[in-house]
């Protein structure tokens, strides 16, 4: 199908067009060859490809229509922004972090070198007028996580209005308290900024939504349990990254729709890989859409990746809101509760993820642990030590990579893949 001519809103977004044409041409070409080149996908794919086809354009046009429509756009970078409380106010949640590397040129003029792949990514896409979400948002909101986004998120407020929410970095009392008063500023913002108020309702109406969404996709996790696999890694992931940008109740029933061929894929012993295939698991940053580069190298190698230890997979979907809460209060209760349980590195001590990893093996069947962080990401790459004991005392075996969002290093990381399919073979 042809797509629209989208250029007129575009350039009403103030994007580098000419740049702009050049970017969707490398990533149709990408696409092409590293999802439409699959064999035997499952059918009901053919939504998320439409999704990708038309991610600068219908998305964005739907947004922009929400907004002339009074709706607001909340544009986030991290799993600890809660889309409950954006919806609540009848807004939209758009995740901003980006996944290739165009913009690095001009993100290094602002930024380190030795800033990781992904702050440099949604920077230089910004500096360089090539993310149609960045421009569609009426306010992006940041967080302290790790210290490279807050840093950068300071300068970025230079150029797009971002508000930062406060993350503590432990569990206890004092941080749940922190994080608590910081969920209602938070909410008080996203009040001012929609001009509507926060009620019980649309809360509950906002936990709903994202509860079914999260329960969508953990029915596509418990169908890759089954041997064949019914669906690649690739298509998973890139499945976890679009629930970022799509309507997330559209989302959700073409996920439900997609795991019912899937189901019936299971049944009668479909797969996508061959039932001796080696199943490996993906653990560690999160790879933001268009980052295709790891799995790539690992399905072409024969292996396939049953599960994605990750907050763009299991670490960002794993847990729900508890939907019994019955004023605001409670309901924005649940939700803290709910968001500190999320295992991120930069957590201290955060011994659930390392739990999280060994039972992801045991659960998915997965037979060795690729695990993957970017280059100049202290909180994973420092935290690799601690997985790697951990699963160490399992004996399940684990690669430990570090790279970035560039081409350069595919040959490398091949080859230690292939090194690693080698030993897991044996
Ligand atoms: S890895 Fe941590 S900082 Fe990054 S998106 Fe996930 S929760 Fe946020
Ligand atoms: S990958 Fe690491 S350094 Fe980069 S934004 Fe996430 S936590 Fe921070």
């Amino acid at each position: 199908m042809k797509m629209a001519d989208y250029t007129p809103m575009w350039h009403s977004l103030g994007l580098d067009v000419e740049a702009h044409d050049g970017l969707l041409r490398v990533l149709g070409d990408a696409y092409k060859d590293i999802y439409l080149s699959q064999e035997n996908r499952p059918e009901r794919m053919d939504y998320f490809d439409f999704v990708i086809s038309e991610i600068h354009g219908l998305r964005i046009q739907e947004l922009m229509e929400a907004r002339r429509d009074g709706r607001r756009v909340f544009g986030s970078f991290c799993l600890y922004v809660p889309e409950e409380l954006i919806l609540a106010a009848d807004g939209i949640s758009v995740g901003l972090c980006a996944g290739a590397d165009v913009g690095t040129e001009a993100a290094e003029k602002v930024l380190p070198r030795n800033t990781c792949a992904l702050i440099k990514s949604f920077f230089g896409f910004k500096l360089s007028a090539l993310c149609p979400y960045i421009e569609a948002c009426d306010l992006v909101v940041g967080e302290t996580t790790c210290d490279g986004k807050t840093k950068a998120y300071e300068l970025f407020n230079d150029y797009k209005s971002t508000f930062v929410i406060e993350v503590p970095h432990m569990r206890t009392s004092a941080g749940r308290q922190l994080w608590r008063s910081e969920i209602e500023r938070l909410a008080a913002k996203i009040e001012h900024v929609s001009g509507r108020e926060i009620t019980a309702d649309g809360l509950r109406k906002g936990v709903w939504i994202v509860n079914e969404k999260r329960r969508a996709l953990h029915r596509l996790n418990a169908l890759r349990r089954s041997n064949p696999v019914p669906i690649s890694g690739r298509d998973a992931l890139l499945i976890n990254q679009i629930q970022f940008y799509d309507d997330p109740v559209r989302f959700a029933s073409k996920v439900n729709a997609l795991c019912d061929e899937l189901d019936e894929r299971v049944q009668s012993g479909v797969g996508v890989a061959p039932a001796d295939a080696l199943r490996v698991l993906v653990s560690g940053c999160p790879m933001a859409a268009p980052n295709w580069k790891l799995p790539f190298i690992i399905e072409k190698n024969g292996a396939v990746i049953v599960g994605e230890e990750s907050c763009v997979g299991e670490r960002g979907t794993r847990h729900l809101v508890d939907d019994d809460g019955a004023t605001v209060a409670e309901i924005l209760d649940r939700v803290a509760e709910r968001y500190l349980r999320t295992d991120c590195a930069v957590f201290t001590p955060n011994p659930e993820r390392l739990d999280h990893i060994a039972e992801m093996v045991r659960s998915y069947g997965a037979v060795g642990v690729v695990h993957y962080a970017l280059q100049f990401c202290a909180p994973y790459t420092i935290e690799a030590a601690s997985v790697e004991r951990a699963l160490g005392h399992e004996r399940i075996p684990l690669l430990k990579l570090e790279t970035d969002y560039s081409a350069q290093d595919v040959p490398q990381l091949e080859t230690r893949v292939q090194a690693f399919l080698e030993i897991l073979k044996r």
